[in-house]
């Protein structure tokens, strides 16, 4: 069990309309934080944030395009004019486009780095100076095993993955004097919508690669995001945190 009582801090979760974000949402949730769910559709987002709320807990909900600079910036200015800072910034929407280089469209290509990699960097960019003020804060970034080792037919994906790695590494030394940290999550191979569309076989081959044998639970995630929120994570920064049964060692 980890010690983590966020009571009266603030975090916003990209993506919290499903899979791995909708488990962080409800995890930071009962730590007792005010959770932000950030999704794209009003419907997934309202949805989570309600269950929270209606489980006696503190949350509220944004329908978003976390790619748009300007939805972002207009999505944060509307936040700290009410809440003054974001304590925790969970980076995790994503989607993926997948083709081989020779078939894949500048749009699919531009659409996954967006969404997957400068999204992160609008939104930290819109809450960091307050966080700063604050002098407490935890960034994480939800990137992947495949932006570690690579894989054929997500040339997109991988790119956007690995540079969300060093966007992790870069600002962890911009602001680790001010009391933040910033980290990564590279999850292997997670049973969510994402994974559900690979079929039996496929995912019989890819269990061979995995040295713990089984696909991940979308807990296996959300527990590593409480751990780096925890006040036991405050000398952990710049890292990728590997949560994938042994895939990248
Ligand atoms: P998912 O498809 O189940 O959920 C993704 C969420 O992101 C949805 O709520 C969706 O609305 C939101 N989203 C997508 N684009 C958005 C946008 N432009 N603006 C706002 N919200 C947007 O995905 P998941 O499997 O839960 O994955 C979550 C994160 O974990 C992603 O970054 C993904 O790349 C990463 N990841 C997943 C796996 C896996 O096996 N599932 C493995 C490695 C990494």
């Amino acid at each position: 069990m980890i010690e983590c009582d966020l009571q009266g801090k603030v975090c916003l979760v990209t993506g919290a309309g499903k899979g791995i974000g909708k488990d962080i949402a409800i995890r930071l949730a009962h730590a007792r934080a005010h959770v932000i769910c950030v999704s794209r559709t009003e419907q997934s987002c309202s949805a989570v944030a309600q269950s929270i709320i209606d489980a006696g807990l503190s949350a509220e909900h944004f329908a978003v395009d976390v790619s748009s600079s300007q939805s972002v910036s207009d999505m944060c200015s509307a936040i700290l004019s009410k809440h003054e800072r974001v304590d925790i910034l969970v980076n995790n929407a994503g989607i993926t486009r997948d083709n081989l280089i020779m078939r894949m469209s500048d749009g699919d290509w531009l659409d996954v780095l967006n969404t997957n990699l400068s999204s992160s960097f609008f939104l930290i960019k819109n809450l960091v100076r307050p966080m700063i003020k604050g002098r407490w804060g935890r960034i994480i970034n939800i990137s992947s095993v495949v932006g570690c080792m690579g894989n054929a037919g997500q040339c997109n994906y991988s790119a956007a993955k690995a540079g969300l790695l060093g966007l992790t590494k870069s600002i962890a030394r911009e602001v680790a004097s001010r009391g933040i940290t910033v980290n990564a999550i590279a999850p292997g191979f997670i049973r969510t919508s994402m994974t559900e569309s690979l079929g039996e076989s496929v995912v019989e081959k890819i269990k061979e690669n995995i040295p713990l044998q089984s696909l991940g639970e979308v807990s296996d995630i959300s527990s590593v995001v409480e751990f780096l929120c925890s006040e036991g994570a405050r000398y952990i920064t710049g890292q990728v945190l590997h949560v994938d049964g042994g895939m990248y060692m």
